[in-house]
């Protein structure tokens, strides 16, 4: 039995997690679930898979989820907090974290998990692209096992030989090819951007996901932060990482080779894949995705990312080549203006414009430990409020 901590467990990775896991009873129990404020949700969930524990995000939702858990006689232990989250991610008694807790939220526990020696399965990127070198060196030094759930990095995973190893480059790899839907607004006219609404920028053509990632999709930031996330995960150069647009979303990503091979992992667009994927791996597990049907799907096509549409996905390279906190800083200034654009604040184009902006005026430094990385986090966050009172 493998004993799973779910973080992040009502989110749209949260709830796909718990779909595959009831296929596979046998095999995995579940020793915590957490939410930040899905409080009748995460009721719900706990009713379900009776969890040990369960944390939330206050100390009023861990009332409300206390009473609700209690009525019905259940007695898994409530608490909530960041602290309590590092706790169910380090446990003895849990094997496997599934990191999905969306932000920079995530990356205390996430953190917490590696440097356990846990199997990490990471959903939540945003920890990774923050925290970089700190974070693989942790996981390196404690052991632990890092499994991307992303479906582009899954799929690269997949790509590379089995005995890759994450302290060097892997040999004979000449690039990393990442797919992208190119999002909502592939098509549209670029002069119309500004006035796209955040109902439009969170209906993605091809997944269903949380809207923070969901707007990120439309921006193509997403793509940028899975470029540091790869760069990160497979130990490769910015100028070997590579991003194709690709709008049906059969093939995953792939790995080009300097013999010519160019292998691929395909599959329907459904984050159930790689999250069964991670939680069999080495063994494979079924997850409840249908087959492939790719008559049905007819033609697969391929273009290059345009710049000017999508300038997060520039500014996402550069900030990977300073490298430092550069990465922090990015992720922070975009979590601030995704959620000012969410809630009606600002226009769509004003998101690119604000990063841009912050990246010029925090300094970036070198940094040692998580807490000299979050005074910058919370400095790029600043002045992105600022912009945004502006
Ligand atoms: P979501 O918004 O649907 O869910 C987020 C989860 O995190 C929820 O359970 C929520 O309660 C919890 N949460 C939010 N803020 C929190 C906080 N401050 N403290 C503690 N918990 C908090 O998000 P999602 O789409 O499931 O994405 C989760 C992560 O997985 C993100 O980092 C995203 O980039 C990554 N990811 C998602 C998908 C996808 O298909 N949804 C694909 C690839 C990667
Ligand atoms: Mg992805």
């Amino acid at each position: 039995m493998q004993s799973i901590t779910l973080l992040g467990a009502t989110g749209s990775i949260g709830v796909s997690t718990l779909d595959v896991l009831t296929r596979h009873p046998e095999r995995f129990s579940v020793y915590a679930l957490t939410a930040h404020a899905s409080v009748e949700l995460l009721a719900k969930q706990c009713l379900r898979w009776a969890p040990a524990r369960a944390v939330v995000g206050t100390a009023s939702a861990a009332g409300e989820l206390q009473s609700l858990l209690r009525a019905a006689n259940l007695r898994t232990e409530v608490s909530y907090g960041e602290a309590a989250l590092c706790e169910v991610a380090s446990s003895p008694e849990c094997d496997t974290v599934m990191a999905a807790i969306v932000g920079a939220a995530g990356l205390a526990p996430t953190l917490a998990a590696a440097r356990a020696g846990k199997k990490v399965l990471l959903a939540n990127k945003e920890a990774l692209v923050m925290s970089g070198q700190l974070f693989i060196d942790a996981a390196l030094q404690s052991n632990a096992i890092l499994l991307p759930i992303d479906s582009e990095h899954n799929a690269v995973f997949q790509c590379l030989p089995h005995a890759f190893d994450r302290a060097k480059p892997s040999p004979g790899v000449e690039k990393i090819l990442l797919t992208a839907s190119g999002g909502p607004f592939l098509h549209r006219d670029v002069q119309t951007l500004h006035t796209v609404t955040p109902e439009e920028a969170v209906a993605h053509p091809k997944w269903v996901m949380g809207r923070k990632i969901s707007v990120d999709s439309a921006t193509m930031m997403n793509k940028g932060l899975e470029v540091i996330e790869a760069h990160w995960l497979f130990n490769t150069p910015p100028h070997r990482i590579e991003v194709v647009i690709h709008p049906q979303s059969v093939i995953h990503s792939m790995v080009s080779y300097v013999d010519g091979s160019v292998l691929a992992q395909l599959g329907n667009p459904d984050m159930r894949t790689p999250i069964a994927h991670a939680l069999g791996y080495p063994e494979r597990i079924a997850s409840g995705v249908a087959t492939l049907d790719l008559t049905s799907i007819g033609a697969l096509t391929f273009q290059a990312p345009d710049m000017q549409r999508f300038p997060c996905l520039k500014l996402a390279y550069d900030a990977l080549t300073a490298g430092n906190t550069a990465p922090a800083i990015l992720n922070a200034a975009n979590e601030v203006a995704v959620a000012a654009f969410l809630a009606g604040r600002i226009g769509f184009r004003m998101i690119d414009q604000i990063i841009d902006k912050v990246l010029n005026q925090v300094s970036v430094v070198a940094f040692h430990d998580v807490e000299s990385l979050l005074v910058q986090d919370q400095l790029a966050r600043m002045h992105a409020n600022a912009f945004i009172n502006q």
